[in-house]
């Protein structure tokens, strides 16, 4: 079907981790709070309420600086299981206007209504309807803001424009005057380093990126420059990396799925030794969810985050990442591990103060015998040990590996940070 014929609703929860703590516990209702992991001191805000983002306090930022900008802050640990089980539960609503549905993060959804709504007057009515149903099921400080537009992108950026709460419809037509009414950095898929590298170029809007050669987009940023110049046309689908590209919607709720852990480090550090052990754990972490939900993936990304206040950011630490695509999916935590550290190791790794894994480009059944032997023997051992890990809870086992370097903080050492 022609891309633009489609009608993708998105929707995104307003200042998801508080307003779920406010929604459980009074007390914090009308309050700025911000969501931290269990090492306070050392952590990020990672969602502040809508009270302590009108006093300035932004998503990202470290715990000290939230202080600073707002000392009336509430610093509060996350809970992400209770995030998760919420998670759940606003899918399952979704799923019962559309089967449709793909989960993006923690808290936004896709969900392609083209069969469903017929047109964007039925799109808007059942935009209403779902909104309700989170009032009656979720509570009312549990809110949402929903896009609705001919693509994952548009839509997604159209949920952007109206905050907390909003509602916006963006038709095909409309397309261009969304994107001229919007900043280059509000699109998904633009972040601030590839702003600053347009900026450089003269470019400062979704017009004069338009208008830019494509050629030349293409020289600077090779197949991301492409997908640069049909986006400033509302003409892609999705974000590069982070969606699938395509059309629309992918249905499987696992394949739209990645899995992420990050970790701040007690104390920032130069010594590879250190990292690869924390790595590692990250990394049979992320496996062991996804063999407990039945997928493989094809991608890892490795992140690190450095101990310096970064200059050109303001609030941000600098920071590394890469990602590897390989052909043999896997689930298997050594192999994402090695994957993760082959793209570290090269980097020069100073002062380090959190190290982060993901993997994405997912597919189900692991279960189906792979086609070379040691693969196999591997998955039934894995499959064998998430079992007991099951019924005895997580730490039952650990690898040879883990234990000659000491690796002690499966059960203690790890706390939220970002679940990716
Ligand atoms: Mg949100």
């Amino acid at each position: 079907m022609d891309n633009t014929a489609r009608i993708i609703l998105h929707i995104d929860m307003n200042s998801y981790f508080a307003s779920v703590e406010q929604q459980a516990n009074p007390f914090l209702r009308g309050k700025p709070i911000g969501i931290t992991g269990k090492n306070q001191e050392r952590s990020v805000v990672a969602t502040a309420s809508i009270e302590a983002k009108a006093l300035g306090v932004k998503t990202a930022m470290s715990t000290w600086e939230a202080k600073k900008v707002c000392p009336s802050i509430i610093l509060w640990p996350g809970d992400p299981e209770k995030y998760s089980d919420i998670m759940h539960r606003f899918n399952a609503i979704y799923e019962s206007f559309t089967p449709n549905v793909e989960p993006f993060s923690v808290d936004e959804s896709f969900l392609d209504i083209t069969e469903e709504a017929e047109d964007y007057f039925g799109a808007t009515c059942m935009a209403q309807a779902i909104r309700s149903r989170l009032y009656e099921e979720l509570g009312e400080h549990i809110t949402a803001s929903i896009g609705i537009a001919p693509n994952k992108l548009m839509a997604k950026l159209a949920c952007e424009t109206v905050k907390p709460n909003g509602l916006t419809v963006v038709r095909p037509h409309e397309i261009l005057d969304l994107l001229d009414r919007s900043e280059l950095e509000d699109l998904c898929g633009i972040g601030p380093r590839i702003k600053e590298r347009l900026n450089a170029l003269g470019i400062a809007n979704f017009k004069q990126l338009r208008e830019f050669p494509r050629e030349n987009l293409e020289r600077e940023f090779h197949s991301y420059g492409t997908w640069l110049h049909e986006a400033a046309l509302g003409r892609v689908a999705s974000a590069p990396l982070l969606f699938k590209e395509g059309l629309g919607v992918v249905t499987s709720q696992q394949e739209a799925k990645s899995y992420g852990h990050s970790y701040t480090l007690p104390q920032n550090t130069s010594d590879p030794r250190v990292l690869k052990r924390y790595l590692f754990g990250l990394a049979d972490k992320v496996g062991w969810r996804m063999r407990r939900d039945g997928v493989v993936a094809r991608r890892v990304t490795a992140f690190v985050r450095f101990g310096d206040p970064s200059t050109s950011l303001g609030t941000g630490f600098s920071s590394h990442g890469e990602q590897r695509t390989f052909q043999e999916p896997t689930a298997d935590g050594m192999h994402l591990f090695q994957i993760a550290w082959k793209i570290l190791e090269p980097i020069s790794l100073v002062d380090v103060r959190l190290v982060g894994l993901s993997t994405s480009i997912l597919s189900g059944d692991p279960t189906q015998p792979s086609l070379f032997k040691k693969e196999r023997n591997m998955t039934s051992v894995l499959s064998a040990l998430d079992e007991l890990q099951h019924r005895y809870g997580s730490g039952i086992w650990k690898r040879g590996a883990t234990l000659q370097t000491e690796f002690k903080s499966r059960s203690s050492g790890f706390h939220f940070d970002h679940e990716i």
